[in-house]
């Protein structure tokens, strides 16, 4: 989501006539898009902004800016706790971004941090994207979820999605662009449509994806366990377009622990969900989300998230220790865990599904993928890089001139999650 919106944001940027560098030296406009899902990032971009505070005091021009979700939750407040920034502005206001440019000729710059997203004016003239032929699509903003850990909703507000025929002309528009790959975003792609009155809205927009003819792959994240029913899956099982990578964050495998999250299903129910996944999408390769030391978590309570794990066998997955953020439901528990604890068994997960991730990768030796090149590759001088259906990277001798198109490689050693290949 934060990529998605920066790839807005640098829209912006370049039709204001910004061009981009990696020389802070050089910069005019030093812009960090933020997150809050986690203590950690926020911690990061305090020391990384005061590291700045010297090519302040030599460029007196220079622009600091925060944008994204710290920026939101912390609001003006950033200014206090970091003087040398000049333009703060939440995910909501990107639009106004000219406008503040404007104001920090002479003020500090603020954006009203609108507590709903909207996608006025949302056309793909205002984006910039790094790789020509893919594209990120925003289809839905906000959750109204309220996962008593997640600080999402109070960010971002509440659900919001694109109306269908806005999202088919601007995903048409791409397509005339060039772009043959796009990746449907939203925090809970299953409910999109909801709030508009559709019902199972997120197959039908996947079907009707399916008719753009230049559009040839297409992936979505991220999808709610509770919100992914049966018959969803049996229409987009239909769908030749759609890749067969499912990120199915499941966060706990104990029930009660579940509940205390406010995620809405139970173990039971999930195994059921991924069961039917795999009956009606062959070779589907499958992610989850999972967060360890919960506040109360007891160890057998954990023990139930490890068993999960051996039990789905998850191609990745991504790891987390419980992290409080101040204003959830969570961190206003009294039985917060220590980082102790927490970052124990957060190390006992990522060693099981690291062997699980490293058996799967080896299973993929010997079998042919179609591959989207996306870039060349550092390993040597005519190494490419490109992608899988099911979202890996594959490396493989070849040209340049094949990036944006799709080849066949025959996959030949699996290091971690990267595959090696040849072209066939
Ligand atoms: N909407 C997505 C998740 C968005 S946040 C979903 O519901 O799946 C991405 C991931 O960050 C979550 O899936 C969760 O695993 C993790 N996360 C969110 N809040 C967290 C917190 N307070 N501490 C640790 N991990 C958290
Ligand atoms: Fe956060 Fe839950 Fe919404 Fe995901 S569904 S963004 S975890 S509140």
């Amino acid at each position: 989501m934060n990529q998605a919106d920066a790839q807005r944001i640098r829209g912006i940027l370049f039709t204001l006539g910004y061009t981009e560098t990696e020389v802070e030296e050089e910069s005019d406009l030093i812009l960090f898009n933020t997150c809050s899902v986690r203590q950690h990032a926020e911690e990061r971009l305090y020391g990384r902004i005061r590291s700045l505070a010297p090519l302040k005091r030599q460029n007196k021009d220079l622009i600091i800016g925060v944008s994204g979700c710290m920026a939101q939750n912390h609001k003006a407040e950033l200014l206090k706790e970091l003087p040398i920034v000049d333009l703060v502005f939440g995910p909501n206001d990107i639009n106004q971004l000219p406008k503040l440019l404007e104001e920090t000729n002479n003020k500090k710059a603020l954006g009203n941090f609108a507590c709903k997203g909207t996608f006025e004016g949302e056309n793909v003239d205002g984006i910039v994207l790094t790789r020509p032929f893919s594209a990120m699509v925003n289809i839905i903003r906000g959750c109204t979820n309220f996962c008593t850990y997640c600080i999402v909703p109070y960010v971002r507000g509440p659900e919001v999605s694109r109306p269908l025929d806005e999202l088919l002309a601007y995903i048409t528009d791409l397509s005339n662009k060039g772009v043959k790959e796009i990746m449907l975003l939203g925090q809970n792609v299953n409910v999109y449509g909801k709030d508009l009155g559709m019902t199972e809205g997120f197959a039908t927009l996947l079907e009707e994806i399916e008719k753009i003819d230049g559009i040839k792959w297409v992936r979505f994240l991220t999808s709610h366990p509770r919100d992914f029913t049966e018959s969803a899956i049996k229409r987009i099982a239909k769908l030749t377009k759609v890749c067969e990578q499912y990120h199915l964050p499941f966060q706990a495998g104990n029930n009660r622990i579940l509940e205390a999250m406010h995620r809405g299903y139970t173990r039971e129910k999930y195994i059921e969900l991924i069961k039917h996944v795999r009956e009606n999408i062959p070779n589907v390769s499958l992610s989850t989300d999972i967060i360890c030391g919960f506040p109360s978590e007891t160890e057998e309570e954990f023990e139930d998230t490890i068993d999960l794990v051996k039990q789905i066998r998850y191609e990745s997955a991504y790891m987390y220790y419980y992290s409080p953020r101040p204003g959830t439901k969570a961190a206003n528990m009294k039985e917060q865990l220590s980082d102790e604890v927490k970052k124990a068994r957060l190390a006992r997960l990522i060693e099981v599904q690291n062997q699980i991730s490293n058996e799967e990768s080896q299973k993929q030796v010997g079998k042919t993928f179609e591959v989207l090149v996306e870039a060349s590759a550092t390993r040597s001088d005519n190494a490419m890089l490109g992608k899988t259906r099911t979202g890996r990277p594959v490396d493989f001798i070849g040209d340049s001139s094949m990036i944006g198109k799709f080849v066949n490689a025959k996959i030949e050693s699996a290091r971690n999650w990267t595959l090696s290949g040849k072209l066939v």
